[in-house]
C-alpha cells in the first residue's frame, strides 16, 4: 500500500501556486499606465505642441489611461472612438452656464462620504474614488478630482447603515471603479454585504473589462466567492471596446456563474449612430451580456462636447430599436437633475414644452418637475 503522505506529496506542491508568484500581478501591469499629457506625449498620443495647450485641462481633470486601452487607439483615426473617451481634450474647457458638478444630485441623498441612498431598496456604496481610466465624459469627474474617500472610516459606518436599514435588498458597488480594490479588499467587502441578511444582491459597477480586462483573472474570480447575488454590469460604449480579451473575460465571468449586463452613455462623436450601438447590443448578445441603460450624459463640467439633444437622441433610439430584437434592447435612460432619480427619455416623463429643446422632467420619487434646456435651447 502507497503512503498516502507520498502520493500527496507532490501532488500537492504541482496544484499549488508557485509561492513567487504576485497575488495581484495585474496591479504591476496597470502601473504602466500614462497618468500625466506629458506621458501621452512620450507615447506618441499627443504632440509637443499639445502639451502646454492641454496644461489647463490637466489642473481641472486626471489623466489615467492604461497602456491595454491606449493600444486601442487608431492613430491613423483623429476622431477614433477609443481615443475620444480617453485622452484629455482642449475642449473640456468649453463649460457653459447648464453644467452641474453634481448632475445626478448624489449629494441630495448622501448618507456619507461613501454612500448614497436615494431609492429605498437599494443603495450605492462607492468605496473608491479611483479608476483605472478617467473617461473623459464621466458624470462624477468633479467627485473624481475631489481627495479621496477614507475607505477605513466611511465604509464600516457605510455598512453599519445597511444593516440597520432592512428595506435594503440590494448594495451596488460603484466609485471610481471598484474593482481597483484589491481582491483581499472586496472579497472582503462581499462577505460582509453578503452576511446582511436583508441584502439580497451585490451588483458591482465596472468598466474595467473595457478599460483594463488584465483585473479579471481566476483570483479575482475566487476573491468573489461568486453566489447567484453577484451581478456584475460592464460598461462598453463602442463595438471596438469588445476586443478578444475583454471577449474572453466576459467569458470567464459568465462560465463562473456571475450574471452580466452592460450600460453605455450616448456620446456625441463616440456612438451616436444607431448602426453603431446595433452593433454593439448584438455582439454583447453574442457573448452573453444582457443589455440594460442606454444612459443620456449628464451636464458635468468639461464635458458639453460629448453631448446629444434629447431630440436626437430620441430619433438614435427608435433607430436603434428597430435594429435591435427585444431581448438585445437597452433602455434609455436620463437622470432628473438634482436627485430625482431615472427616467425613460422616450416617455411621458420627458416632455417637450413649448420651445424646441425646453423639456419638462418629473421625477419618480418626488412626482416633481424640473425644467431641462438641451444645448440649442
Ligand atoms: C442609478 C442609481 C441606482 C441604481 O438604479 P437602477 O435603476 O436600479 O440601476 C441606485 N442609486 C443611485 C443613487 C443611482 O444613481
Ligand atoms: S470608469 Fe466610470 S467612474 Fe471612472 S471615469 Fe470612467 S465613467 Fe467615470
Amino acid at each position: 500500500m502507497l503512503d498516502a503522505r507520498v502520493t500527496e506529496g507532490p501532488l500537492v506542491s504541482i496544484d499549488e501556486p508557485p509561492k513567487t508568484r504576485e497575488p495581484d500581478d495585474w496591479k504591476t501591469r496597470l502601473g504602466r499606465s500614462a497618468t500625466s499629457v506629458a506621458a501621452l506625449v512620450d507615447r506618441g498620443v499627443l504632440s509637443a505642441a499639445e502639451l502646454q495647450l492641454l496644461d489647463a485641462v490637466e489642473s481641472r481633470h486626471k489623466t489615467f489611461v492604461s497602456d491595454y486601452y491606449l493600444s486601442l487607439i487608431d492613430p491613423a483615426d483623429s476622431n477614433c472612438p477609443i481615443r475620444l473617451q480617453a485622452i484629455p481634450d482642449i475642449n473640456e474647457l468649453n463649460d457653459d452656464g447648464r453644467i452641474d458638478p453634481d448632475p445626478t444630485g448624489d449629494n441630495t441623498h448622501r448618507v456619507n462620504q461613501a454612500l448614497i441612498h436615494r431609492y429605498p431598496n437599494r443603495v450605492l456604496l462607492t468605496p473608491t474614488h479611483i479608476c483605472p481610466m478617467y473617461c473623459r465624459y464621466c458624470f462624477r469627474k468633479v467627485a473624481l478630482n475631489e481627495g479621496q474617500i477614507r475607505y477605513q472610516k466611511a465604509v464600516p459606518a457605510a455598512l453599519e447603515y445597511i444593516a440597520s436599514k432592512d428595506q435594503i435588498r440590494e448594495v451596488i458597488l460603484s466609485g471610481g471603479d471598484p474593482l481597483i480594490l484589491s481582491n483581499k479588499r472586496l472579497g472582503g467587502l462581499i462577505d460582509k454585504l453578503s452576511s446582511i441578511k436583508h441584502v439580497k444582491r451585490v451588483r458591482i459597477h465596472t468598466r474595467m473589462p473595457v478599460t483594463f480586462p488584465y483585473r479579471i483573472d481566476q483570483q479575482f474570480i475566487d476573491a468573489l466567492g461568486v453566489s447567484h447575488r453577484i451581478y456584475l454590469v460592464t460598461h462598453f460604449n463602442h463595438p471596438r471596446e469588445l476586443t478578444p480579451l475583454a471577449e474572453s473575460k466576459l467569458e470567464m465571468m459568465r462560465n463562473a456563474g456571475i450574471s452580466l449586463a452592460n450600460q453605455s452613455v450616448l456620446l456625441r462623436g463616440v456612438n451616436d449612430r444607431p448602426e453603431i450601438l446595433a452593433e454593439l447590443y448584438n455582439h454583447l448578445a453574442d457573448v452573453g451580456v444582457r443589455p440594460y441603460y442606454l444612459h443620456h450624459l449628464d451636464p458635468a463640467p468639461g464635458t458639453t462636447h460629448f453631448r446629444v439633444s434629447i431630440q436626437q437622441g430620441r430619433t438614435i433610439y427608435r433607430d436603434l430599436l428597430k435594429l435591435l430584437a427585444g431581448p438585445d434592447r437597452p433602455r434609455y435612460v436620463i437622470e432628473v437633475p438634482g436627485g430625482g432619480g431615472k427616467v425613460d427619455v422616450d416617455s411621458g416623463a420627458v416632455i417637450e414644452m413649448g420651445q424646441p429643446g425646453r423639456y419638462r422632467m418629473t421625477s419618480p420619487l418626488t412626482g416633481e418637475s424640473i425644467v431641462w434646456l438641451d444645448p440649442s435651447a
